[in-house]
């Protein structure tokens, strides 16, 4: 397995939290990053990377992305779902009733839709046809998970910068079942030096970098877990779905690794496809509902490809003038708790909206107050029916929660139900602070809001899943 993700932003925690799979990665994570900032040899800035953001959970959780994998395998797990590896799609045709998957073992799976999240390479992608548009965006990286002795103070993290577009960043791994001395390095490789490098090529790349760059003389790298090399690029496939196709995740987008996005957009991706496939499945919506999950994702995907690129060209900069801006106003800023913030709410991914899409007109938009259809509502505390005290995020995810200011005589619950049935739950509001009734969808995005005794939802409600389709059978 290959090692990239490291940073679980809010969002992601949130959508873990909502699956009931964080587990124990609060526990274990590493919180925000302290990166300490060094250009040619002068440090340049303390930059926190990641902290806590007003309304979401307490900051990023640092931990590598194939822990955060087996935490959402053994929440499969407890649904009788298991994974299957070594299984490789080849190809797949679809018809009106379906999809059949065609295995390179030689077997072939039947199923009502395939959605491709096979990453990058995506084989779902090219069957369907959908081209990846995009291009390269900078330079070649190295990157090291090594177990190593040096210098480097474990509650830090490093960037040294060096000219225009060299830059050598580490950071310690957060404390798995292993002795806490397992280093991340990530380097760029310039493009004209060896195609490819093997194990011991990376390693002595970051020696070098690390001497030359760091200034670190003393290191011994002990043992290496895992290298690779790559080519940062930003591709946004041109269509999300193509029939009884989907893509999601790095199948449907990649771009650069700063900033710690693209697992967490894979996340977000799949979140609110499954809703979606689910109400149909079920019976309760039309096909056309599918498409919103192109319309909501892809111009969020586009616009994360447009702020990770941007801020990759900005560190990573072969003209004069942009380095002195970089190494004069950029860098320094990064000081600031203040820029800090900013830098952490956009990272987090908790201010993305779907206002103005498929679900979230915008029509009388202009004086309403927040939240507005298509926003993420934080996680709340509140009462079931019963009286019993739960959080929102507790009961979300498996199905809609209609969030009442008050108990009882609400026609807005009864007209809502005509649509959802027991897909939705009533809780009321223990914040005083809500005063309409709030219908949030399971991925936790205002879909309606409205007074209590209103049934005007039953208009939000039949727009929005249209006349559902035969329930599915098989
Ligand atoms: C150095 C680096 C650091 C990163 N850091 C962060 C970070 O901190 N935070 C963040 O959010 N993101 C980060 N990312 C991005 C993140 O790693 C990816 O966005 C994420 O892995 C995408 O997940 P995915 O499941 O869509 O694709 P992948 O992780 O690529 O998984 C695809 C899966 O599909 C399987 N597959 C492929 N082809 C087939 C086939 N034909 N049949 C069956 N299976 C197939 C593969 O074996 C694999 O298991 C980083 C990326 C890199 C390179």
């Amino acid at each position: 397995m290959r090692s990239r993700a490291l940073a679980l932003q809010s969002r992601g925690i949130e959508v873990l939290d909502r699956l009931g799979a964080l587990g124990d990665l609060p526990a274990r994570a590493k919180n925000a990053l302290d990166f300490r900032v060094y250009v040619d040899g002068r440090f340049l800035a303390s930059f926190l990377f990641g902290g806590p953001v007003r309304g979401g959970p307490s900051g990023m959780h640092g931990m590598p992305q194939a822990e955060i994998e087996r935490q959402l395998r053994s929440r499969l797990g407890e649904f009788g779902v298991s994974v299957e590896w070594g299984s490789q799609l080849g190809d797949a045709t679809q018809d009106d009733s379906g999809v059949t998957a065609l295995l390179t073992n030689g077997s072939a799976i039947r199923g009502s839709w395939l959605v491709g999240c096979d990453g990058a390479h995506s084989a779902v992608r090219k069957v369907a046809g959908i081209d990846f548009t995009g291009e390269p965006v900078a330079q070649r990286f190295v990157l090291a998970d090594v177990r190593v002795g040096w210098s480097g103070d474990r509650k830090l993290a490093y960037a040294w910068f060096e000219g225009g577009n060299s830059v050598l960043f580490a950071l310690e791994l957060p404390d798995t079942s292993d002795s806490p001395d397992l280093w991340r390095f990530l380097g760029t490789f310039p493009l004209e030096e060896a195609e490819e490098l093997d194990d011991d090529g990376v390693v002595d790349h970051i020696r070098r970098m690390l001497r030359e760059r760091a200034r670190v003389e003393e290191v011994e790298i002990r043992d290496v877990r895992w290298t690779s090399t790559f080519r940062i690029q930003r591709r946004l496939a041109d269509s999300y779905r193509r029939q009884r196709f989907f893509l999601a995740g790095d199948a449907a987008h990649i771009h650069s690794p700063i900033g710690g996005q693209g697992l967490n957009m894979g996340i977000g991706d799949a979140e609110n496809l499954a809703w979606k496939l689910a109400l149909v499945v079920r019976g309760l919506a039309d096909d056309a509902l599918l498409d919103t999950y192109e319309a909501e994702r892809r111009p969020f995907a586009s616009r994360i490809l447009s702020g990770t690129t941007k801020a990759t060209r900005l560190i990573l900069t072969e003209k004069p003038l942009g380095r002195l801006f970089r190494d004069r106003v950029v860098i320094p800023l990064t000081n600031l708790s203040v820029v800090q913030r900013r830098i952490a709410e956009a990272a987090s991914q908790l201010k993305d909206t779907y206002r103005g899409g498929p679900l979230a007109p915008q029509s009388d938009a202009r004086f309403a107050r927040s939240p507005r259809p298509g926003d993420r509502i934080a996680d709340l505390s509140c009462e079931l029916e019963d009286g019993t005290l739960t959080r929102l995020y507790n009961e979300l995810a498996r199905r809609w929660v209609m969030v009442l200011p008050s108990r009882g005589g609400n026609a807005c619950v009864a007209a809502a139900r005509e649509f959802l049935g027991d897909e939705l739950l009533t809780v009321t509001a223990v914040d005083h602070g809500v005063r309409d009734a709030l219908l949030i969808r399971p991925d936790a995005h205002l879909a309606w809001r409205g007074n209590p005794t209103s049934t005007s939802v039953s208009g939000w409600l039949s727009a929005a899943l249209a006349e559902p389709a035969a329930p599915f059978v098989g």
